[in-house]
């Protein structure tokens, strides 16, 4: 009896010890970059999205591309709080409900997009702000139909219809979306107010005068990354160039930029493509605090839906990072909330995600800014 317990005991031990995987540290060095201090309201916001993104995706991210000690790029931002995740009906919440408390500021259902739990639809930050002057942008390098971008601009009470969250964005008040999926547009509609755009050498000659609306598809659903595709960085910064040019006159805009596929590395468990992800993502936020500095008008904010993979950092061994992965699903704990810019202070402390959508309006002051057109 007591020699098949000890050997129970090792057997689950070793089983333990069998799923752990090392990462090697790494010692790179991130361009050095300001941070300053601001004063009164912002007139554009940029909020990033790591989809699936931890405190712990962003701690191995750190080991495995700066080292422990050194800071990535979402390490300087001055102001950082804490948010909880649940949906209306999950303590673990989708990518669909997750972005809908941002975006309208109510809790909803999983898999429901920007309408509530009965179904009704709910008016999204683009919309509220439209009527304001405001144009929007959105990114993400999943295709521009997936929950956490439809959100932004759809309406519907399953995510995966994916096919009636494109006809809503190709008619919807979104001045230039960039992402994938192709496969589900008709991009022989709207032709004549649509600026369509399917790779990146046209996506890196797009000038001025710009089209009313500009749709960047670069792949069939989500970005395979390949020297032919854009990356979130690229994609970011030419969404905020065209942005800023074309709302110099107008109330200002609002861009969301999401690294979507942390989130599908951390379910296939896959540390080393997560990390991969996560560099884009970082270096984008890099890119977003430089346009901060250039102006004095942008408030930058970064959050994630919902931890994925229930990642654990347990140990180091001769220059790894020991890790291990908890499930292929997402899970119920908090995420980070970074912000930088002028309005930046009120992102701290424990917030709940609707409360993301709230301090947004708070910042711009949005009740009193007078109705217009851009
Ligand atoms: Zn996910």
């Amino acid at each position: 009896m007591k020699n098949n317990l000890l050997f129970l005991l090792v057997f689950a031990i070793s089983a333990c010890g069998s799923n752990t995987e090392e990462i090697p540290f790494g010692n790179e060095i991130l361009t050095p970059i300001e941070i300053k201090e601001f004063k009164g309201n912002p007139r554009n916001i940029i909020l990033i999205i790591g989809d699936g993104t931890g405190l712990n995706q962003i701690s191995l991210s750190r080991m495995a591309i700066v080292g422990e000690s050194s800071k990535l790029y979402i390490d300087q931002l001055p102001f950082s709080g804490i948010s909880l995740t649940h949906s209306a009906d999950s303590i673990i919440t989708d990518s669909a409900a997750a972005a809908t408390s941002w975006a309208t500021g109510h809790k909803t259902n999983n898999r429901y997009v920007s309408v509530s739990p009965q179904k009704k639809s709910l008016p999204t930050l683009p919309e509220m702000l439209y009527k304001k002057g405001f144009l929007s942008g959105i990114v993400a390098t999943s295709s521009i139909t997936h929950a956490t971008p439809a959100a932004f601009y759809s309406h519907v009470d399953y995510r995966y219809k994916e096919k009636e969250i494109a006809s809503q964005l190709q008619s919807s008040d979104i001045s230039i979306a960039l992402g994938g999926g192709t496969d589900f547009f008709n991009t022989s509609i709207h032709k004549d107010n649509i600026d369509y755009i399917f790779d990146v050498t046209d996506l890196n000659k797009i000038e001025p005068p710009y089209a009313k609306k500009i749709l960047g598809l670069f792949d069939s659903d989500g970005i395979n990354r390949s020297p032919e595709n854009p990356t979130q960085l690229l994609m970011t910064k030419t969404a905020l160039h065209i942005l800023s040019q074309k709302t110099s006159k107008c109330s200002g805009f609002f861009l969301m930029s999401e690294g979507s596929q942390i989130d599908w590395a951390s379910h296939d468990n896959d540390a080393k493509k997560m990390i991969e992800e996560f560099r884009d993502f970082d270096l984008t936020i890099g890119a977003a605090i430089n346009f901060v500095n250039s102006r004095d008008d942008t408030l930058l904010i970064i959050t994630s839906d919902h931890e994925t993979g229930g990642l654990q950092i347990l140990n180091q061994a001769e220059g790894n990072i020991i890790i291990q992965w908890g499930t292929g699903s997402h899970t119920g704990i908090p995420v980070g909330v970074f912000s930088y810019g002028p309005g930046a202070g009120i992102f701290t402390g424990t917030m709940d995600n609707t409360d993301i959508h709230y301090k947004i309006l708070d910042a711009l002051n949005y009740s009193d800014i007078p109705d217009s057109s851009c």
